[in-house]
């Protein structure tokens, strides 16, 4: 099983405070236009499909499945240097947007595209956590 990765706090602006606020919630939080309904992740200020500044959250399911990952086994930065080898990977969420996360409580050799996946949240050296996803 891989070792727990020490995250480094998430550095929150005004773009992306909502998200790692929920994240200390425990909820993952995405973003919808409200102009045009397009859903979208990273934070951003703005919609990226009609550029509209009428940018709503939500709270979404946590839900969704491996959509592609690789296992990293070197890493020199700190936290992530003792965890080698981990899981690093691309969650699509049931709701569409992709996060580019890590998936933890298994062994890399059980991982498969598609694996239906749910996320969790690690605590960092900071005030908010970060999502990660475990097999579902
Ligand atoms: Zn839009």
């Amino acid at each position: 099983m891989a070792k727990e990765i020490r995250h480094p706090a998430p550095g929150a602006d005004a773009e992306t405070r909502p998200y790692w606020e929920g994240a200390a919630r425990g909820e993952l939080v995405l973003q919808r236009c409200r102009a045009c309904g397009t859903l979208q992740h990273r934070p951003r200020a703005l919609c990226v499909t009609c550029l509209s500044g009428e940018i709503e959250h939500f709270v979404a399911s946590g839900r969704g499945h491996l959509y592609t990952f690789t296992v990293t086994h070197q890493n020199q930065a700190p936290g992530f240097r003792e965890a080698c080898p981990y899981v690093l990977a691309y969650v699509e969420l049931e709701e569409g947007p992709r996060l580019l996360t890590n998936v933890v409580g298994c062994e890399p050799s059980e991982l498969r595209i598609g694996l239906p996946v749910r996320a969790e949240f690690a605590a960092t050296d900071g005030e908010f956590p970060v999502p990660v996803f475990r097999p579902a």
